[in-house]
């Protein structure tokens, strides 16, 4: 029978078209079903990887929590932690695996309960309350065996269909060649978002009943240009798509034939245009795309790669290794910027995390977490190309607070002979409004800073960028953000300090004539965004974008900022771009 064929609509979060059967990825749910197997040996082995696997989080945690929520409150995690070296219950996990010959998962599942049943029925309040720890670490087993599973079973082309997707799931999946992700929830500057497009995969998020309404195997069109879906399409609808995809490979050669030119404009204006680092698989894509430098490495990201925290010669391997790729171009190297919807390995259950314990909060709170950091970062600068930025900065104290470590951190170094650059540039980012108010102040005690449009727009405006429910409020053409876009470039100017811009505005093509009409020199986007910006720049004339942004500064509301740029955008670039769009 043939299916009958829905159009879904969602935010488009990362641009590409693909055609593939979908996946449905589910990790919520611990649920577990009493299934046989055959494979005795892979059960065994897969219980010893979730077991360490679990390990390796709950050791993240506890670092974390020990210095924030104390020894004593941090030993709950360390009781979980008893719990995946008890010999005695691995020991009968494993022999009834054996025996019975049924799925890890439900072994785990059944025998753990066991213990808990006879927790909650104690008299002991204490030994109730721990029941709910060790119902957390089976959970947590139960997880990384499903984990091991999912990433085995989507070996093949898929597009990936889930309620929501964190960061580190999205560069899970994509090592097995994913097409596409649809999700129910999410914002454009949601992390999994960002890295979907890092990562060149296109994407479509907020669409709220794309897992009910979508089954495995269903066949996907995924438009991440127009934030479509097409679920079960009509053969003549494939078709189309085959030929907007052709198209598009055809568009994306013609673009690659300027990759080496300078983005200048018809008027002799050179902007620079430099790329973010999200994970380590894109330094190439990034030297092969000509980016003049990498304007945001997000080191979070290595908590995922690594799964606990990397130590200093591990991250100093990873942050040479990019210095060296990109030299002599320079590249800002970001302080852990851990918390809000980022990886934050411990769950504190805080009510509001977007304005909780995240970025410089927490590295000044864990100075040796930051110590660590920051030693790596200087033993990766003796070539000189590498700047040091700090994320989420709200007052000057917490910049002199930030800066009296790396000197002693110097010191160190200069103690034990080893070479840094000693003059190596300190910059903050600018993502909270009163980051922005103070720039001026600012530009007295760094040496250059770099517009986090994600969090500023966020903060300034108080809407969440994850939540797709608020995802009209969240405005990049809001009148008070590019004034205060404004603001801050000009304050920078006066002070002759470097300004660039990394959040996702600065890679957004509408925005791009607007961003270097009001002074921006030097734009940080996902490489894959570089020879379309180059291509849009080099058609344009720098006197008409200082007009254009005089005119956008003078409006009053989004709405008249947005049709005016889309108005500029349709009039002055050319058709072959517009029809991407
Ligand atoms: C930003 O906030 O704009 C930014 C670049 O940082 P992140 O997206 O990593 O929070
Ligand atoms: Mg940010």
């Amino acid at each position: 029978m043939e299916k009958n064929q829905i159009i879904l609509k969602g935010i488009a979060a990362a641009p590409g078209i693909s055609i593939a059967p979908a996946y449905l990825f589910s990790k919520e749910s611990e649920s577990v079903s009493a299934e046989k197997i055959e494979d005795i040996e892979e059960a065994l082995g897969n219980i010893d990887t979730a077991l360490e696997l679990s390990k390796k989080e709950m050791r993240k945690i506890f670092n974390l929590a020990v210095d924030k929520i104390g020894e004593k409150r941090a030993a709950i995690f360390e009781a979980q932690m008893m719990v995946l070296d008890d010999p005695i219950l691995i020991a009968s996990i494993k022999e009834r695996i054996r025996n019975e010959r049924m799925a890890p998962e439900y072994i785990v599942e059944d025998e753990i309960s066991k213990y808990i049943k006879i927790m909650k029925a104690s008299n002991e309040p204490y030994m109730k309350e721990r029941s709910h720890d060790i119902e957390d670490i089976k959970n947590r087993i139960i997880r990384n065996l499903k984990k091991k599973k999912w990433k085995s079973k989507i070996s093949n082309d898929v597009i990936v269909v889930t309620t929501n997707l964190s960061p580190s799931d999205t560069v899970l999946l994509s090592r097995s060649n994913v097409k596409g992700y649809v999700t129910d929830f999410g914002g454009l500057t949601s992390h999994a978002a960002i890295v979907a497009r890092s990562l060149n995969i296109p994407a479509v998020v907020g669409i709220h009943e794309a897992t009910n309404l979508i089954h495995d195997d269903d066949l996907l069109i995924i438009d991440g240009f127009h934030g479509e879906v097409i679920v079960n399409p009509s053969d003549e609808l494939v078709n189309e798509y085959k030929e907007k995809i052709d198209k598009l490979s055809q568009y994306d050669e013609e673009l690659l034939k300027i990759k080496s030119l300078p983005a200048v404009t018809l008027d002799g204006k050179e902007i620079k245009l430099m790329a973010n680092l999200d994970i380590s698989e894109e330094m190439s894509f990034i030297v092969h795309n000509c980016a003049d430098g990498i304007g945001l490495v997000r080191t979070e990201q290595l908590f995922e790669e690594y799964e606990v925290f990397p130590d200093e010669n591990q991250q100093s391997e990873v942050y040479n290794k990019i210095s060296e790729s990109i030299y002599p171009k320079p590249v800002i190297i970001r302080a852990f910027d851990i918390g809000g919807d980022k990886v934050l390995p411990v769950d504190l259950h805080e009510p509001n995390p977007m304005l909780g314990w995240r970025g410089i909060r927490l590295l000044l709170d864990n100075p040796n977490l930051f110590k660590t950091q920051i030693r790596a970062v200087l033993k990766a600068s003796k070539h000189r190309n590498v700047w040091f930025m700090l994320p989420m900065i709200n007052s000057l104290s917490e910049v002199i607070a930030a800066k009296k470590i790396i000197e002693e951190c110097k010191k160190e170094l200069l103690e034990e002979h080893i070479p840094f650059d000693s003059d190596i540039m300190v910059g903050i980012m600018i993502e909270v409004p009163s980051a922005a108010v103070l720039t001026s102040d600012f530009a007295d005690i760094v040496d250059f800073i770099s517009i986090g449009t994600n969090d500023l727009i966020q903060y300034l405006l108080a809407v969440d960028r994850g939540n797709e429910i608020v995802s009209t409020q969240y405005q990049e053409f809001h009148p008070a953000v590019i004034r205060t876009i404004r603001h801050i470039i000009n304050e920078a100017g006066k002070k002759s300090l470097p300004v660039s811009m990394c959040g996702e505005m600065a890679a957004d093509p509408f925005a791009l004539p607007l961003l270097v009409g009001l002074g921006l020199e030097s734009l940080s986007i996902s490489a894959a965004g570089i020879p379309l910006h180059k291509k849009i720049l080099r058609s344009l004339n720098y006197s008409e974008l200082k007009q254009l942004a005089a005119e956008c500064l003078n409006l009053k509301n989004e709405d008249e900022i947005n049709n005016k740029l889309h108005k500029f955008f349709n009039e002055k670039i050319s058709d072959q771009i517009k029809n991407l769009y």
